[in-house]
């Protein structure tokens, strides 16, 4: 279809799912949207488990082609973007939108949604299960509900694509540049190390999504490095040799609730069954998938730059890399935001989401790593700037 993602993303803001606004919400939630979808047949639902504290993992599956994909999202719990995405692609789908040339992709494909793997780390809002474990260090052994539930979808549903979805932390840029990685792919590796051809092939579909995707978020989406976990589950996956596809939604500039990933991830969606759909996945090439630029880790929500640190009467020049961190609150974003600082010093190769100078002016306190704490710049007495939860207020 000539300009997919441009005809989604003109009609995004219609289909964008208005119960889910931020990133914290509640498993009720979840069940009350696939419950809508249940008067029509086109969304053929099922409960592939239950999660430790008997929360109905569910799985809602379209279409009844050949090609087989198989989508999860929040395996950990506090990682919500593509579960918010693959709302709004289920909208769109049961919408007067999905006109014929989209429907007859259906035709072609079947489609297997997992939106959230593990509803107790949801209820929670952490990434781990119920019995504090990680489920994406739990692929090996398969021990918990949430993996195994994932395992005998695999083994049912027998998918010729898989994508892994994520989120990652803010901090992650893309490498050499300031900009921030709001998407980042990975083709996970297998345990011997050598690459099979499934990992090969999701490289490729990787190379043409991020061609795609390339016209909406610039210069913004970074490739993970091929370490292998081997207690991971795309790893694990991959090595079965399922096609696999990590993907990680990051940070945007003044997107706290991360709604430019989140757009994104819905073209991505609609995008992969376009390219399998028609075999043109096949035309991208491991070669460019290499090229794509590695995340780096030199990000901080506020970077303040030159800030005067005076003890024992002299005085020393530093920069402030200060991440804002979530309290949680009873507010409907479901929290409030501190400034922590990480680091302190020469951060002249490292990036802010926001970045101001203090221009040497000199800080009140003493300044400790970690811990939450406000406080003052000020430049010959005057207040200068003050840092108040975690954003710049200028005195
Ligand atoms: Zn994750």
């Amino acid at each position: 279809m000539k300009d997919l993602l441009k005809r989604l993303d003109a009609h995004y803001p219609e289909v964008r799912e208005p119960k889910l606004p931020f990133r914290r919400f509640k498993h009720e939630t979840v069940l009350s949207l696939i419950d809508t979808l249940k008067n029509n047949e086109f969304f053929k639902i099922e409960e592939i488990a239950r999660s430790i504290e008997g929360r109905p993992i569910q799985s809602i599956t379209i279409g009844s082609g050949n090609i087989r994909i198989l989508v999860w999202t929040q395996m950990h719990g506090n990682e919500s973007t593509a579960t918010r995405a693959v709302f709004d692609f289920l909208n769109f789908c049961n919408s007067e939108l999905l006109t014929a040339d989209y429907s007859e992709w259906f035709n072609q494909v079947c489609m297997c949604f997992v939106p959230v793997l593990n509803p107790d780390g949801l209820e929670r809002y952490q990434r781990r299960n119920a019995l504090n474990i990680d489920p994406n260090r739990d692929a090996a052994r398969r021990s918990t509900p949430e993996i195994r539930a994932l395992f005998s979808l695999l083994e049912s549903f027998k998918p010729d694509w898989c994508f892994n979805m994520h989120d990652q932390r803010n901090l992650f840029n893309v490498g050499g540049t300031k900009e921030p990685a709001t998407l980042s792919f990975l083709s996970p590796s297998t345990a011997d190390g050598k690459r099979n051809q499934n990992q090969s092939d999701a490289m490729m579909m990787i190379d043409k999504l991020n061609q795609a995707l390339q016209d909406f978020i610039p210069n913004k989406i970074g490739r993970f490095t091929h370490e292998f976990y081997p207690t991971a589950s795309g790893d694990n996956i991959q090595s079965l040799g399922y096609r696999t596809i990590l993907v990680e939604s990051g940070g945007h500039v003044k997107d706290v609730e991360r709604e430019v990933a989140r757009k994104m991830n819905f073209m991505l969606l609609w995008k992969a069954i376009e390219l399998t759909a028609s075999g043109n996945w096949s035309k991208g090439t491991a070669l460019r998938y290499s090229e794509i630029p590695k995340n780096d880790q030199k990000l901080f929500d506020l970077l303040i730059r030159n800030v005067g640190i005076e003890r024992n009467n002299q005085v020393v020049f530093a920069d402030i890399g200060i991440d804002r961190v979530e309290i949680p609150a009873s507010l409907p974003e479901g929290f409030v935001v501190k400034s922590s600082i990480r680091e302190i010093g020469d951060l002249s190769h490292y990036y802010g989401y926001d970045e101001v100078s203090a221009d040497g002016a000199v800080v009140n306190v003493e300044l400790n790593l970690n811990e939450v704490a406000d406080f003052t710049l000020k430049n010959n007495n005057e207040t200068f700037m003050k840092v108040v939860n975690g954003f710049v207020v200028h005195g």
